[in-house]
């Protein structure tokens, strides 16, 4: 069987790789024999289609040379290429005009959502609801793969312990276990339950990022140095990552930062070993932005030939737009410097993705004008993530009662520029949404006829306009909305002040060192406070928030996040009672911002003042050791309580299944959903453990006065933790349990593991 096709260009070629009946693996080898060594790296090289209509080239690169490369068949990828018109422009040139007509796979940051967005990816994260967030990224693969895109540079997977650091609201928090189921989910929710699903044209393939260890950037510096024990890289950072390649996630990305001084880029302990090793991964990793470039300002290349071979050594398959490998790869092959085994190996990987795409059967499978038109913004994604946004929103105080607010016979004063902002609560990373087109607070409670509404915005919450690329955020001191706002609240019931961070103050390179409500928004919210302390204090943030004083003196505290395209209508819903919030927090709010890192999973220090209730001597002179709100912490309008923690044995040998259960009862006047959440410690070990570590959550919905018995089972996986050396330890003694409604309070018993 040999097809001889002669392309438009000229070229001729076999295509036995087209034998669809073959085994995957088998037309990659095919296709490997036919491709010059220029052909492969070209494989390996990824360009951006978007800084030519917006900006300069980044160093080594020039529109000219891009479009000269994809003609020669020297692209394999290309990123931020929006809309079908677009990508198959691209796609185009890829298949029709080149030698071998390789379809490019087409990536794009859908973080959360394409252009209908949901929540940003912390927000998501604090619904506990694995179902959800799954569907959530389903609706982002749909739309962007209705869109021409075949590959999402998501899910985040960093764990972080400090809000300084903007990147988290990209992730799921701080927990590992948390992280890692969120991060499975969202990878069945991009790609589907199989790698067969992938052929599908709604998803896409996923990226596990960043690998590994960005959300350890020393002092929440964005970009900063890494420098953590082996312990906790295994027992903290990798986990989420190595779900993802359970879950069968088919790309991974690197990092920008140095681990224990070497760079992510460049260390083949992290993608050779661990990675492609230890966990079998067989998609490809791609380079972060320049990253590979970047290993010569970090001091690790001594130029941009070494920087290149460094990083194929180590394992990094595809360089994104460093404009390297195609640069200088092939003369570091023919000079001995790098095997070409790397090189067919990396490419045989990324082959392997595009095959599973099903771009080499028909490249414009995701290029359908009409699916576009009927997909994207479509009213079922709209209704999706507008349930995705309730199920992400904590109530953090309801002290008297303010909420639900009442529906009729009220005069609601509405306060705060976020308010009536359309932008802001799209969050950072939403390159193809276009601003300003989320429903705003103001809006969705207009919608609620039977109060009187009055809205005054109190203060600007920037004095300039700011953008995407905008590296400072002007904050305002004008002050003369605040008359008008007083008088509204004076004349009002009650007042819901939406308060918090401008859209763009999180994401990449937003770290900040002052996590208090920018600008005068404190301000105003005491001055508003003083007239009329029925505030029920709206938040929208992409980070941990430090909120002092509001905690202890506002009623009514909701965590809004930014909640992407539907946030008003959620937010509405929430106030008004016709969604009984359920989300609790996934990282812990500081009280300043010189207790960070703060988190519960801390180990104990040497001075505890009551071991049983991890209370510490150790404290600062000026402010409390806890944190405002800590992890797994949010209320809902009905209450629940806990009864009968029950352990099915008290000793167990190791292999053995250990059953816990407990009697959750709804006990107040509102149907609800309550995560109740079981947490480990192991108070004796060979490397001590953590006070606290979440092992299992149950997300369960309760009716009015209705009980439930709530199962968890602990295996030697949720007992066990490794060592420095990267080995795992399940060790015998003695362990408490706690069953609880947050990471601080709940039930508590002990077993022993002979
Ligand atoms: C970010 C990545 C992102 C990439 C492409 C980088 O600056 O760190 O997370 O996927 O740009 O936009």
């Amino acid at each position: 069987f040999l097809m001889l096709i002669v392309l438009a260009n000229g070229h001729a070629q076999t295509k036995k790789h087209m034998d669809t009946k073959k085994p995957i693996e088998d037309r990659i080898s095919l296709l490997m024999k036919e491709m010059t060594l220029e052909e492969k790296v070209g494989q390996m090289n990824q360009y951006n289609g978007f800084w030519d209509v917006t900006g300069p080239a980044p160093k080594g690169g020039s529109a000219e040379l891009k479009y000269e490369h994809l003609r020669k068949g020297l692209v394999g990828s290309m990123l931020t290429v929006r809309g079908v018109k677009e990508v198959r422009a691209v796609q185009k040139i890829a298949v029709e005009e080149t030698r071998l007509g390789i379809p490019l796979i087409i990536g794009f940051d859908v973080i959360h959502g394409y252009k209908t967005l949901s929540p940003i990816p912390l927000a998501e994260a604090a619904s506990w609801d694995l179902e959800a967030i799954k569907k959530s990224a389903a609706i982002a693969a749909d739309e962007a793969s209705a869109s021409g895109i075949n590959w999402t540079f998501a899910p985040n997977v960093d764990i972080t312990n400090d809000a300084r650091w903007g990147r988290v609201m990209e992730g799921a928090g701080e927990d590992p276990y948390l992280g890692s189921k969120i991060g499975y989910a969202r990878i069945k929710g991009f790609q589907g339950e199989t790698i067969a699903d992938l052929a599908k044209v709604n998803t896409i393939a996923a990226c596990a990022k960043h690998f590994a260890a960005y959300g350890f950037v020393e002092a929440g510096l964005e970009y900063n140095m890494v420098d953590i024990s082996n312990s906790k890289l295994y027992n903290s950072v990798f986990p989420p990552f190595e779900a993802t390649v359970q879950a069968g996630v088919r790309t991974f990305m690197n990092s920008f930062n140095t681990l224990n001084g070497v760079p992510a880029t460049g260390n083949a302990f992290l993608q050779r070993d661990i990675l492609k090793g230890k966990w079998k991964f067989d998609g490809f990793v791609v380079s972060d932005y320049a990253s590979i470039r970047e290993m010569i300002a970090h001091g690790y290349a001594k130029d941009e030939a070494d920087a290149t071979a460094k990083a194929v050594i180590a394992g990094s398959d595809m360089d994104m737009e460093s404009y390297l490998y195609v640069a200088k790869l092939v003369a570091l092959v023919k000079e001995g410097k790098v095997k070409e085994a790397l090189i067919d190996d990396a490419v045989r990987r990324i082959l392997r993705v595009k095959f599973e795409l099903g771009l080499f059967d028909d490249p414009y499978r995701y290029c359908d004008e009409k699916r576009e038109k009927e997909v994207v913004g479509s009213k079922a994604n709209n209704d999706g993530v507008l349930d995705m946004a309730k199920k992400s929103i904590v109530l953090l105080k309801n002290d008297k009662g303010l909420l639900p607010l009442k529906k009729s016979g009220q005069k609601i004063a509405l306060i705060g520029a976020l308010a009536n902002d359309k932008n802001s609560p799209l969050g950072s990373w939403r390159i193809a949404a276009e601003d300003n087109t989320a429903v705003s607070v103001l809006e969705g409670m207009q919608q609620y006829k039977g109060n009187q509404l009055t809205f005054e915005k109190g203060a600007d919450l920037l004095s300039q306009k700011a953008t995407f690329l905008t590296e400072t955020v002007f904050n305002t001191t004008d002050k003369s909305g605040f008359e008008a706002a007083k008088t509204a609240a004076k004349n009002a019931d009650v007042v819901v002040m939406v308060l918090g961070e401008y859209g763009f103050q999180s994401g990449e390179a937003r770290s900040r060192t002052d996590l208090n409500l920018p600008g005068i928004q404190q301000e105003l919210l005491e001055e508003i406070y003083k007239v009329n302390p029925n505030v029920v204090l709206v938040l929208n943030n992409g980070r941990p928030l430090t909120i002092p004083w509001a905690a202890q003196n506002v009623p009514a505290i909701v965590e809004a996040w930014q909640l992407g395209t539907q946030t008003g209508n959620a937010v509405a819903q929430v106030l008004y009672g016709d969604y009984n919030p359920s989300g609790k927090l996934p990282i812990s709010f500081p009280r300043n911002v010189g207790q960070v890192p703060i988190y519960y999973n801390k180990y104990s220090t040497g001075r505890p003042i009551d071991s049983d209730k991890n209370v510490f001597w150790s404290h600062y002179m000026d402010v409390e050791k806890t944190p405002q709100f800590p992890f797994g912490y949010g209320l809902s309008y009905t209450s629940f309580e806990y009864k009968n923690l029950k352990l099915n044995k008290t000793a167990f040998a190791k292999g053995e299944k250990i059953q816990v259960s407990v009697d959750v009862t709804n006990t107040g006047n509102f149907d609800g959903k309550e995560v109740v959440q079981l947490y480990i410690n192991d108070p004796v070990a060979s490397i001590v453990r953590p006070v606290k570590e979440l092992k299992g959550f149950e997300l369960t919905a309760l009716k009015k006065g209705e009980t439930k018995t709530i199962q968890f089972t602990l295996t030697d996986e949720s007992l066990g933790f490794y060592d420095n050396n990267g080995k795992f330890l399940v060790e015998p003694g003695v362990f408490n349990v706690m069953v609880g409604w947050n990471s601080n309070d709940g039930l508590t018993s002990k077993f022993e593991l002979k």
